[in-house]
Order: C-alpha cells, then sequence, then structure tokens
C-alpha cells in the first residue's frame, strides 16, 4: 500500500524525538546547503561548486537542538547521501562545516534511497527518514516513518 501523507517540516524542531530510534536523514538541501550556488547548475557545475565551498546550515536555529535531543533519548543520527563516495572527504567536511563531527555517512550508490534502506538498516525497531525530494521519500516503504524538509 502506498504512502498517503507525508508531512513537511521547515525546521527541525518539527520532528518528534523519540527513543530507541534511528534517524537516518538526506544531506543536500535538508541538513546543509550552499548559498552561492547558482539555481540552475549541471551536475559538473554542482560538484565542482562544492569541492571548495563552504556548507551552511539549512535551520541554524534548531539543527544541533535536534541532534542533541536525539542523543538524550538514546536514539542516533546517520547520514544517507546520493552523493558519489568519492566525495566523502568533503562530504565530511560540510557535515562538520554545519557543527558535526564524526558522522556516519552512507552513500546509496546505484540504489534507490528505499532500497538502501531496506538492505542496510536492518534490526532497528524504529527508522525515520528525512529529505526533501519526494522521489526519494516515495522509494522508501510505507512502513518507516518520513518527513520532507522543505526550506
Ligand atoms: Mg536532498
Amino acid at each position: 500500500m502506498p504512502r498517503l501523507f507525508v508531512p513537511v517540516i521547515r525546521n527541525f524542531a518539527q520532528v518528534p524525538i523519540q527513543e530507541n530510534t534511528l534517524y537516518i536523514l538526506d544531506i543536500d538541501n535538508t541538513v546543509l546547503y550552499f548559498p552561492q550556488m547558482m539555481h540552475t547548475h549541471t551536475f559538473e557545475e554542482w560538484r565542482a561548486h562544492i569541492l571548495d565551498a563552504v556548507a551552511h546550515p539549512t535551520d541554524p536555529v534548531h539543527f544541533l537542538n535536534f541532534l542533541e535531543d536525539i542523543q538524550s533519548r538514546n536514539s542516533s543520527v546517520q547520514f544517507l547521501t546520493a552523493r558519489d563516495e568519492d566525495l566523502n572527504e568533503v562530504t565530511v567536511r560540510h557535515l562538520h562545516d554545519i557543527g558535526i563531527h564524526d558522522p556516519v555517512v552512507h552513500y546509496k550508490g546505484n540504489m534507490t534511497k528505499g532500497e538502501y534502506i531496506s538492505s542496510h538498516f536492518i534490526g532497528f525497531d524504529s527508522i525515520v527518514f528525512i529529505d526533501d525530494l519526494d522521489k526519494n521519500i516515495d522509494s522508501v516503504h510505507p512502513s518507516i516513518s518520513c518527513f520532507k524538509f522543505v526550506n
């Protein structure tokens, strides 16, 4: 049965914090963005830009509190991105730019994000997935709670 309703959030204070839950977050345009990026760009332009750009948090007011609240509830955060895995060093730096140290980052490769989650996050009682793109949310099994980040 398809997902009937996806709650939209505009900041991270709107995400309920649960116990013993894995929060899987998209990176680009969900937790960080690049203010100088052109609105329309090719993939090559995007890649060239982010290599030496400083990332900005999408929600500087609430994001770090959100991470602290998750940890205080015995829950955790990991990241799942469509970026190429060879961008790992750059990606870790971007997450550092917004205040995240020692992140766990997953690269979905050729899978959809839903396929990646279903095959790599087995045994978690509770998963919450947050992304800015409908196509990623639509790929996730309807039993997993999703939030669409809009900023
Ligand atoms: Mg995104």
